[in-house]
């Protein structure tokens, strides 16, 4: 397809306005999927995305859209829809799917309005020189205002209410004229066709049997079945073992020219060798310079993962390796804990990352699992000047630091007027700094902070939702490091510590994490034939301190006298019962008093 008859574009909306119901729709009016073979949320493939209604990974679709010019004479064009992640953490992807556009659509519920999402990543199309089309979905709802959120988005990206689209992706009115307002106003791709190839990765997939499938947007030159290729930032080469387009079933193709939107496969198995934002060339004649943009996703939030049954230990390998096949930004490496036995320190991205995994170790592997508090990466510079990285707070080099930073995001947070000074009270709490506050329309309100991200991941977004009764939307993206005045608490059963319960927190805030650790613990351990002490300390200061009462446990006692078979039973069942114990010093804690103290009350 020559350039001229290209319209790359993507959906930017937020989680709920409809872009997968939007994207059925034109699947379906453009004829590439059979009414009969329709299903909702046909691109969605992963059934945890289905479920929760979020996408993770995006995909591309190429839809064929017939105009008829003036003089009467129809023109076909190939439209490529690209599907673009929706949450904060994969922000870097999203960056990808709309370096790889030239235009967006700016989806908006006409009942709910603008939310952070949209916001923040209509922010990044801006940034990407994006033609915006402001498109009001589900005019067909009753509480639909239409009027109302035109003004809104007229407002904010300039233009007037009456160019505000308005459809309903459920029952297909007004989508045949967004078609059509894509082609027009969409720029075509521009690139230079005689030149090496040059195509941008904007996402890769593992699938079981094809291997990694790489989607990409051609920007020079060609690429051919059989050629080889270099991806520009390891200097690897492969064969393309096949080269085509989503339609949206794959269809192999002779080769994919500028401005083409398609996939590759060149049979690696691994999606970290086919990586996004990755330049694609031809080994043989290789471009001089990558694209633009391409970066290594750094975790930024890090948390322990261990079997509830160590024997399931392997099982955890087993799956972590499986499911790093098709998520590039999963790492981890082996951990020990005193009070959860072997398991794994994992990184992510975000908060969403980390629950999406968790629940896909738990749902697709049959895991029982606890995750330790999410913690995030301090820098501390030691007493000696040298800099070390603490992902886990049990690694902090307590006694020999200089000075911390931690990791600091901007915070947008939309939400309705009314909520303003209870949620200002909850960001200042979480010492946020207030960088702006603005009107998006009479009772819509943008807050913008500056907050430590240590602050966010320790259930921010669970007070935020409570406080605002779910009225509240946030997004966040990073924005450097500062120093700040941190410490680390341990929690200590008898004087050894426990590593899971170990954090690093503000100075100000180290009592009140002490007390309600050593409180929780205090009522979930059961009493020993000692007193236990259980404390929280700064090194060696002690904060907080809680007392179990001893109590003299001997099974053997209630079976004073009697018969020797009966002993013995009770004796088993008390071994049995001791499999599930931790010993921390000469303490014995069922583990699942840890399990609970850690998942909150
Ligand atoms: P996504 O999260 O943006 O992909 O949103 P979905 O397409 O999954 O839609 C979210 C919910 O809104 C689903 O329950 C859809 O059935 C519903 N929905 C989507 N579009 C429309 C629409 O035009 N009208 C109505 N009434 N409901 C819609
Ligand atoms: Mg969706």
């Amino acid at each position: 397809t020559p350039p001229e008859s290209i319209r790359n574009f993507c959906i930017i909306a937020h989680i709920d306005h409809g872009k997968s119901t939007l994207a059925d729709r034109m699947l379906q009016i453009t004829g590439v999927v059979a009414d009969r073979d329709m299903r909702a949320q046909y691109l969605d493939r992963m059934d945890i995305e289905r479920e929760r209604g979020i996408t993770i990974k995006s995909q591309a679709v190429r839809m064929p859209w017939a105009v008829t010019d003036e003089a009467g004479v129809e023109h076909t064009f190939a439209l490529n829809m690209i599907d673009t992640p929706g949450h904060v953490d994969f922000t870097y992807e999203v960056s990808r799917s709309l370096a790889a556009c030239e235009g967006a659509i700016l989806l908006v519920d006409a009942a709910q309005g603008i939310e952070a999402q949209t916001l923040a990543n209509l922010y990044l199309a801006l940034e990407n020189d994006l033609q915006i089309i402001p498109v009001l979905n589900k005019i067909d709802l009753p509480a639909a205002d239409p009027d109302k959120f035109a003004a809104e988005l007229a407002g904010l990206i300039g233009g007037e209410p009456e160019d505000v689209l308005r459809v309903s992706g459920k029952t297909g009115m007004g989508v045949e004229a967004l078609l059509d307002r894509l082609v027009e106003t969409i720029p075509a791709p521009v690139g230079d066709a005689d030149a090496p190839a040059r195509a941008m990765i904007f996402d890769s997939v593992y699938d079981a049997y094809r291997g990694v499938v790489t989607y990409v947007r051609m920007v020079d030159g060609k690429l051919e079945p059989r050629q080889r290729i270099q991806m520009m930032s390891t200097r690897a080469t492969h064969e393309l073992l096949e080269i085509g387009v989503s339609s949206p079933e794959p269809i192999p193709t002779k080769g994919l020219g500028v401005g083409e939107v398609g996939y590759l496969i060149t049979g690696v198995k691994d999606v970290r060798q086919s990586k996004v934002g990755d330049t694609i060339t031809d080994q043989r004649k290789p471009a001089a310079d990558p694209l633009p943009g391409y970066t290594d996703p750094k975790p930024m939030v890090f948390s322990g993962i261990y079997p509830i049954d160590g024997s399931d230990y392997a099982d955890l390998r087993e799956a972590l390796d499986k499911l790093k096949l098709s998520d590039a930004s999963l790492q981890y490496e082996p951990e020990t804990s005193v009070a959860l036995g072997f398991g794994f320190r994992c990184g992510f991205l975000g908060l969403l990352h980390l629950e999406i995994i968790t629940e896909r170790l738990t749902r697709e592997f049959g895991l029982d699992l606890i995750t330790t508090a999410p913690s995030v990466t301090y820098d501390v510079v030691t007493d000696t000047g040298e800099t070390v990285s603490v992902t886990n707070p049990s690694e902090y080099p307590d006694g020999r630091v200089a000075e911390v930073s931690e990791p600091v995001v901007k915070v947008g947070i939309l939400l309705p007027k009314d909520y303003v000074g209870t949620v200002m009270e909850l960001c200042q709490a979480r010492r946020g700094s207030l960088l702006g506050m603005d009107y998006l329309s009479e009772d819509r309100v943008e807050l913008r902070y500056n907050m430590p991200l240590g602050e966010i991941v320790f259930d921010f977004f669970d007070h935020l939702k409570s406080k605002t009764q779910g009225y509240a939307s946030l997004d966040y993206e990073p924005a450097g490091s500062q120093t700040a005045d941190l410490v680390k608490v341990d929690i200590l059963l008898q004087g050894e510590k426990v590593d899971a319960f170990s954090s690093i927190v503000h100075r100000e805030k180290a009592y009140s994490y002490g007390t309600m650790m050593t409180e929780r613990l205090r009522k979930l351990i059961p009493r020993q034939q000692f007193e236990v002490p259980i404390q929280a300390a700064i090194g060696a200061r002690i904060i907080a301190r809680e007392n179990i009462r001893a109590i003299r446990k001997d099974v053997l006692a209630k079976c004073y006298g009697g018969d020797i078979s009966r002993k013995r039973k009770l004796l088993e069942k008390q071994k049995e019962g001791k499999k599930r114990m931790k010993m921390v010093g000469r303490v014995e804690v069922p583990q699942e008093a840890f399990i609970a103290a850690l998942s909150g009350d």
